[in-house]
């Protein structure tokens, strides 16, 4: 092909649209602290999500790292995924806090859930699941063993925004689920996330942490960061929030598409439709199983290069490889992640890729098989 098809391509209002919404703050000149823009699409967001309590932050990352921070969690040993982006993961140890990195689901690709009790320890303080792709995890299981053995939950629903789960909004499960609203994300704000919660003083916390601890003008009782969106960023969400069920029905066909031509492809693997989940399309991941389908991931990632298709090895590394950490974990315990990790692609998925597009990147990875 002679055009380039990246991974993917960030949902853009029309530009009038925008220049319309962002008019009115040259007549306030209020560009960032929580201003109206902020409020509207916090309030509207608040509603899409159907949380009972939410706020906005600069991004995703923020939001996870404040998160922990809010909860009280400055030492001890947090239970998590290492099949995930390195936010997650850096968001523990920027806490002071040390990853125990609990294996995957080979079907899911979220934490397995059946082997988080036996990682606890009595210096466990919490689990951080990634509701990945958009599937969600092991929601019952996960607070059974919470509220057993009195740990807190922080859900990273980076790849979740807007699903439910029998009915309900994910953002409600856990002490705290944090969104991402990054510019690659199913929706976004440019760069932006947000944290819904559970406890009312958490939110209090969140509010002041996001603003440097600042209490009130004479007391500031809080070691916090600058995490607070600004109102360019709010205007750009409450702008794509307009066109989100749109995009994300465009997105819908894409993945349909997809699906007719690599579903029942031996030593092919695709993400799974679970009982209960409405799902968000996020991403289209492919795992290659070599023996069975002929080639591996990074050949058919050579390939797609090769014809200006971007996929991505998304998770690859996994985040207990890093360089950052070397010597510190050991990623052979979490073997499931491991395979999965070196088999896997995200193919390109984004509500404007073209039905022809993905019949075209189906033939080329076929070639492989
Ligand atoms: C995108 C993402 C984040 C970080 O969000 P940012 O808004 O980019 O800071 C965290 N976790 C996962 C799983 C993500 O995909």
């Amino acid at each position: 092909m002679d055009k380039k098809i990246l991974v993917t391509r960030s949902s853009i209002p029309p530009f009038k649209e925008y220049i319309d919404e962002i008019s009115d703050i040259w007549e306030s000149h209020w560009m960032t602290n929580m201003g109206e823009k902020h409020q509207k699409l916090q309030a509207e967001l608040k509603g899409y999500l159907g949380a009972d309590n939410i706020d906005l932050l600069v991004n995703g990352h923020m939001a996870l790292e404040l998160s922990l921070q809010a909860l009280g969690l400055s030492e001890g040993e947090v239970i998590t995924t290492p099949f995930t982006f390195a936010s997650t993961t850096h968001a523990i140890v920027r806490n002071g806090l040390e990853p125990v990195f609990c294996d995957i689901d080979p079907v899911t690709f979220t934490i397995d859930a059946d082997k988080i009790e036996d990682l606890i320890t009595d210096k466990t303080v919490a689990i951080l699941p990634v509701h990945v792709y958009g599937h969600i995890c092991d929601i019952e299981k996960i607070e059974d063993i919470a509220k057993r053995h009195n740990l807190k939950v922080v859900y990273d629903a980076a790849h979740a925004f807007g699903e439910t789960y029998k009915g309900v909004g994910v953002g409600n499960f856990g002490d705290v689920s944090c969104f991402s609203f990054h510019a690659t994300k199913v929706y976004n704000t440019i760069e932006g996330g947000a944290v819904c919660y559970r406890d009312k003083k958490f939110g209090t916390l969140i509010y002041q942490l996001k603003n440097f601890g600042i209490k009130n003008e004479e007391v500031v009782d809080g070691i916090g960061a600058n995490a607070k969106m600004n109102e360019f960023c709010a205007a750009m969400g409450l702008c794509n929030l307009r066109h989100l069920d749109e995009e994300i029905a465009k997105r819908k066909k894409v993945v349909e598409r997809y699906r007719q031509h690599l579903e029942n492809i031996k030593g092919l693997q695709l993400a799974v439709a679970q009982k209960g989940v409405t799902t968000n399309y996020a991403y289209f991941p492919a795992v290659f199983d070599e023996s069975v389908f002929g080639e591996g991931r990074d050949d058919v990632f050579k390939r797609l290069a090769d014809n200006g298709i971007g996929a991505r090895k998304y998770f690859y590394p996994l985040t207990n490889s890093f360089d950052c950490f070397e010597g510190r974990f050991d990623a052979s315990k979490t073997p499931v992640a491991m395979q999965i990790s070196k088999r896997v692609l995200t193919l390109p998925l984004y509500a404007d890729l073209a039905l022809e597009d993905v019949d075209n990147i189906c033939r080329i990875i076929l070639e492989g098989h």
